[in-house]
């Protein structure tokens, strides 16, 4: 990877972390060379910090590192796109990022697919989710048979809140099952979208 670090006199370039999953911006760092380095070594963002005048592990206190999932340039060599999944959150104010923490719509249900994603990843006995995901794919195959046949009968109804909630119901199923699958809304969206092309 070339990355021109002498465009700045200081030697550093910004780097834009990006979440792998959501596609948000989490945050910006600089780095100079030996920050790019480590971060390459050890797969886990290291910025050159200008207030702490030093290499920074992101998550070196808190554990909350961005585990790096792949590194782009952009079209003059002088920025840094990292997208990566974060351990935690990431702002010091324990924000998800840097900026804006409220999500609506499709931002959201990205959101709740990294915390399912997560249950998966790191089992906790209390949480449902990670308890269906241990039941295996046929199981929550099954979960979400029983929550269409919900809100099939909810929908002859007219009680918009019970209809409401079974909708949420097969949505929330719906998104364990693709990751159980191992698939994301990524992934059904972009068929989609190769569809509405034709
Ligand atoms: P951490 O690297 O998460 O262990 O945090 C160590 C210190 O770095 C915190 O006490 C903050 O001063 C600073 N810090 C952490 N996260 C951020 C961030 N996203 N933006 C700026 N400073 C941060
Ligand atoms: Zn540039
Ligand atoms: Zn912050
Ligand atoms: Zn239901």
């Amino acid at each position: 990877m070339q990355v021109d670090f002498s465009k700045s006199p200081d030697g550093l370039v910004p780097a834009i972390i990006q979440d792998a999953i959501t596609r948000k911006v989490l945050m910006l760092g600089y780095m100079n060379q030996a920050a790019l380095d480590k971060t390459i070594a050890e797969n886990k963002v290291t910025f050159f910090s200008r207030s702490k005048n030093r290499l920074w592990t992101k998550g070196e206190e808190s554990g909350n590192f961005l585990h790096v999932n792949n590194i782009k340039v952009d079209c003059d060599d002088d920025t840094l796109l990292i997208q990566a999944t974060p351990v935690g959150p990431v702002c010091h104010t324990g924000a998800d990022t840097c900026w804006d923490d409220t999500n609506t719509g499709t931002d959201f249900l990205q959101t709740l697919e990294k915390i399912i994603s997560n249950r998966k990843l790191n089992p906790t006995s209390e949480s449902y989710t990670a308890k269906l995901f241990a039941k295996g794919i046929n199981k929550i195959a099954q979960k979400v048979g029983e929550e269409a046949v919900e809100i099939v009968i909810e929908a002859k109804d007219d009680n918009n809140e019970l209809f409401l909630n079974e909708a949420a119901d097969l949505l929330f199923h719906y998104l364990i099952l693709l990751q159980a699958k191992n698939f994301t809304l990524e992934d059904v969206i972009a068929i989609l979208k190769e569809r509405h092309n034709k």
